[in-house]
């Protein structure tokens, strides 16, 4: 067998086996280490092109593709394919992220030819089922939140809370109200707020948690200011704890003239019990991919609808659905604009079809079930795990996720991160480390409503079983974890910093006389 410059064997993989790579997990080579760039996978017969139709526009360098057969391009995506961990194919405890089930009935409806293989060009009397869909989901996202508006096109949650803080800062200006450049941020915060309100450029203030892990209410009054354009805070919040004094808070910020903003990336935790509205807030992103059960995507196709207060429903961007004279019509501008649009089209059809069907197949009792029952599991992890871990808010019963530190690890040589890492090798995914901020070596764990109970258990029975293993001493297990990963411990900062994303050609280096 002959070697690349890589110094792998060049053609594995064609067969399905290789040297490295364990059983049927085989270690995947590039297409270019299966095939080469010299040979075609497809027989064609040489042809002699008459005329150049490209207006001397072919291409004149070679196009460096690997050569490959239909069936070895298959198996090497598939084979790809199957070493992504997946919700469809284990549990995904990934705390703040709420990886929940994606039921089947949702991609029934979704792949349903009158949503699926409609055009956003179309005239608007051949969509009018897709838009009452739109209607409908945006009904009930302003029911189940207590809202006056809601804009369904941002494509994720951080595009939802830049749309909200787009309609705050709108709403501000209309006001003269310009000079309000300070956006309050609790410490517990995601990543995403403070850097959407740093992209508006507004100046982040950050808010003190207290020990028992809410926000301090005293220190939100002493912060607030005429210069102060809105907090941003999330409810239930990151330590997954509800904020006992939300109502104070938000009465607080509108005196001082400022909005609430709420990120509700965790609104699965209270829908269909508790009504954000009802909170004060005034605007709130909520991510379909976390509390709707849509696939989660890198980036897309994601969907996170923005809610409005009334105080901002003027400011909503385009395009929105209203009822017309001649049925529903899309609303794509308005007089006095404040946003315009922010995303191509009306937004993601395939995620609001998805939502929608979640929303229906549980009932306004079933979704208040799930959430209750999301609460359950999580709490259920925490009572199971809190004498062997470490609970740094004990005060109060968590809500959808269950938040540990790292203190149960002291003079045990092993990090959060090497714990998490020998978690792989027990067939679990990893759960969110160091997030929250507040809290040192975070773990934190969101089991979402869709586990069953024996699943739970097996989990907990392994994450405990860890903890006991890791403070007996035997740090070994953990620092050389992941070892049954096709990859083992990765330099995940190169990774991110160097990431190598374009194959190139090995140069041809001079073989040594043999
Ligand atoms: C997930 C999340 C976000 C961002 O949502 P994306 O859809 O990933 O952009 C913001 N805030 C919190 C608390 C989250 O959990």
């Amino acid at each position: 067998m002959s070697m690349n410059t890589q110094g792998r064997p060049t053609g594995v993989g064609t067969t399905g086996t290789s040297a490295s790579g364990s059983a049927l997990l085989p270690d995947e080579p590039l297409l270019f280490e299966i095939g080469d760039t010299e040979h075609s996978g497809v027989d064609l017969p040489d042809v002699t092109l008459s005329a150049d139709r490209l207006g001397g526009f072919g291409r004149k360098s070679k196009l460096d593709l690997a050569g490959l057969t239909e069936p070895e391009a298959m198996r090497h995506y598939v084979r790809l394919s199957r070493l992504n961990h997946s919700i469809d194919s284990g549990m995904y405890p990934l705390g703040s992220c709420t990886m929940k089930h994606n039921p089947r009935l949702n991609e029934k409806m979704a792949r349903l030819p009158g949503f699926a293989d409609i055009h956003p060009l179309q005239p608007v009397s051949t969509v009018q089922g897709a838009l009452e869909l739109m209607n409908q989901l945006s009904h009930w996202l302003m029911t189940l939140t207590n809202t006056a508006a809601v804009a369904l096109s941002p494509k994720a949650g951080a595009h939802g809370e830049l749309l909200g803080m787009m309609a705050i800062k709108a709403a501000q200006d209309a006001a003269g109200q310009s000079h309000r450049k300070i956006v309050l941020v609790p410490e517990s915060a995601h990543g995403t707020n403070p850097a959407t309100a740093a992209f508006l450029g507004y100046s982040v203030k950050p808010i003190p948690a207290r020990t028992d892990g809410t926000v301090d209410v005293q220190a939100v009054k002493d912060a607030l200011s005429p210069e102060v354009a809105a907090i941003m805070l999330t409810n239930p919040n990151t330590c997954g704890l509800f904020e006992p004094q939300v109502i104070e808070i938000a009465k607080a910020v509108h005196d001082a003239g400022a909005f609430f903003y709420c990120d509700g990336a965790n609104f699965n935790a209270i829908m269909g019990v508790v009504r954000p509205g009802d909170l004060g807030i005034d605007a709130m992103h909520i991510n379909l991919h976390k509390t709707f059960s849509t696939p989660h995507g890198g980036g897309g196709p994601g969907a996170g609808p923005v809610v409005l207060s009334a105080a901002l429903a003027p400011f909503a961007p385009v395009p929105f659905v209203r009822q017309g004279s001649n049925g529903l019509e899309l609303v794509e501008h308005v007089e006095a604009e404040a946003l315009g649009r922010v995303t191509a089209f009306h937004g993601q059809m395939g995620m609001y079809v998805r939502a929608l069907t979640y929303m229906l197949s549980h009932g306004a009792d079933g979704l208040a079930q799930a959430a209750q029952d999301a609460v359950l599991n999580a709490n259920y992890v925490k009572a199971r795990l809190e004498h062997v871990f470490s609970v740094p808010f004990p005060d109060y019963p968590t809500m959808h996720e269950a938040l540990f530190d790292d203190s149960f690890l002291k003079g045990t040589d092993v990090s959060t991160l090497d714990f998490a890492k020998a978690l792989i090798d027990e067939g679990f995914h990893p759960m969110t480390m160091y997030f929250p901020l507040v809290v040192h070596g975070a773990m934190l764990i969101e089991p979402t409503e869709s586990e069953s109970k024996q699943t739970l258990d097996h989990f907990c029975d392994v994450m405990a079983e860890l903890a006991t293993e890791a403070k007996s001493g035997n740090a070994e297990r953990f620092t050389s974890a992941p070892m049954k990963a096709p990859r083992r411990r990765l330099d995940e900062t190169r990774a991110a910093r160097l990431p190598i994303l374009k194959w190139e050609m090995p140069v041809e280096t001079p073989k040594a006389a043999e």
